[in-house]
């Protein structure tokens, strides 16, 4: 692992934060702000920074989009829009997608005149994805699309999809299916937002009655959808692991400051010596956290593919941050409770781009996705064990479903 930085990357990183003081909004409202904001960023050349010049992008190192990402973690700045357009979509159209789809689709993704969704997961496909029902039939110039998708973020912003559905019922459920681009905004897409336990709607329904695909927004060839989602999942991994620790640690002083100005008993909650070591296990575990950010980012900049490795982040990251929750929940009492109203000094000055922000308890209520989304914990570990430490693979009847 490379734990120093070289004298280029520390002058990209001033340039990063001198360019943040003085463009960085205060605030964010609605979305057309936000999208002011992200197309800002992609102006400066700090989004997309991967992707190939001729596209938009900067043909960037892992390091320099860590950067970036990190010095925003660290400003406390607004979290650009299109997130999926830019970490997955775009990733896979520039890897699988032909050079009339990477001249339509990829800038407008970039300046986010283009809104994306990811539709994968099904009602009864998600862990067992390669199960997902909804079908594309072959109709000679184009497909028709029938089924539902779930889960899907941003869909009710969305005006394109990227698209998963099985086109050969008849071979295994892996190699019949297929990756599309679908128009959302046509008249066989039906969207419905479903209310989240934090009260925000990210999430939709999409139903799909007789949607049409033109044949040229296939991405790759017939029955190698499940490859191509596959080999794109993880395109921009890393790139927003410092950052992430970045926000945790901002996070951690936020609530140290709290613990000590709270009182419990009469006392301040910090001279509480349990509370002390809760505290001090989460530096410790946020620390652990760090060292494996940098363990990554050092495989991504030798041109290495972390592999089942990316496993072990997620699932320690995730349930990470579930127990830092819990114990801030814990600290904070009823301010922690509050989703309105908040007084200042008990305001969690982060912002997260999905949806409601700025206190704990919407922190805390959407500590539990991380450790759904991408793969749940249990499919994480089924990987651990089964790729890095040999363990024996899960059997038929053990098994739940197929993995993501
Ligand atoms: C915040 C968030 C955003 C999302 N955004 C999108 C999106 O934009 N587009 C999209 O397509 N999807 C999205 N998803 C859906 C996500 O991919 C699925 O929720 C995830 O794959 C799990 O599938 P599931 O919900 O069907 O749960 P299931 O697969 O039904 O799992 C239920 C439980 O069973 C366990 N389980 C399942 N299989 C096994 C096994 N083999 N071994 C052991 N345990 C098992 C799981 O760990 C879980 O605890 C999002 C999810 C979240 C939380």
């Amino acid at each position: 692992m490379d734990l120093n930085y070289t004298a280029e990357d520390v002058i990209f990183r001033k340039q990063v934060r001198a360019w943040l003081e003085q463009n960085m909004p205060r605030q964010i409202r609605n979305l057309d702000e936000r999208k002011a904001w992200h197309r800002r960023l992609y102006e400066a050349g700090y989004l997309g920074m991967g992707w190939p010049k001729e596209y938009g992008g900067q043909g960037a190192r892992p390091m320099e989009q860590a950067i970036v990402a990190d010095e925003m973690a660290r400003a406390g700045a607004p979290a650009p829009t299109n997130s999926l357009g830019v970490g997955i979509v775009g990733p896979t159209i520039v890897v699988h997608g032909t050079d009339a789809q990477k001249r339509r689709y990829l800038r407008k993704i970039l300046t986010a005149e283009e809104m994306w969704c990811q539709l994968y997961s099904e009602p009864n496909a998600g862990s067992d994805l390669a199960a997902l029902r909804t079908a594309a039939e072959d109709k000679g110039d184009h497909f028709l699309v029938n089924g539902q998708k779930i889960w899907t973020s941003g869909g009710a912003i969305a005006d394109w999809g990227l698209l998963l559905a099985r086109t050969d019922p008849s071979v295994a459920k892996h190699k019949g299916i297929s990756c599309f681009l679908m128009n959302m905004r046509q008249p066989g897409v039906d969207v419905r937002p479903l209310k989240q336990i934090t009260g925000s709607s990210e999430f939709c329904e999409v139903f799909m009655t007789n949607a049409r695909v033109e044949k040229d927004n296939q991405i790759g060839r017939l029955g190698e959808g499940w490859g191509i989602a596959q080999t794109t999942l993880g395109y921009e991994r890393g790139g927003r692991a410092l950052a992430r620790i970045t926000t945790y640690a901002s996070q951690y002083k936020q609530l140290m400051d709290a613990a000590r100005r709270l009182k419990r008993n009469g006392r301040p909650i910090l001279d509480d010596a349990v509370t002390r070591q809760k505290l001090g296990r989460i530096w410790t575990d946020l620390e652990v956290e760090r060292y494996g950010a940098l363990r990554v980012l050092t495989m991504l900049e030798r041109g290495e593919h972390p592999g089942a490795g990316g496993s072990l982040t997620k699932l320690s990251y995730s349930e990470f941050e579930k127990r830092f929750m819990e114990l801030a929940e814990e600290i904070l009492g009823p301010y922690g409770q509050l989703t309105d109203g908040v007084p200042a000094e008990y305001r969690l000055e982060v912002d997260t781009a999905v949806g409601d922000h700025g206190t704990w308890a919407y922190a805390f209520l959407w500590s539990r996705a991380g450790t759904i989304y991408a793969g749940s914990s249990e499919i994480q570990k089924n990987v651990i064990g089964e790729r890095i430490l040999g363990l024996p693979k899960e059997s038929r009847a053990d098994r739940v479903g197929g993995t993501r």
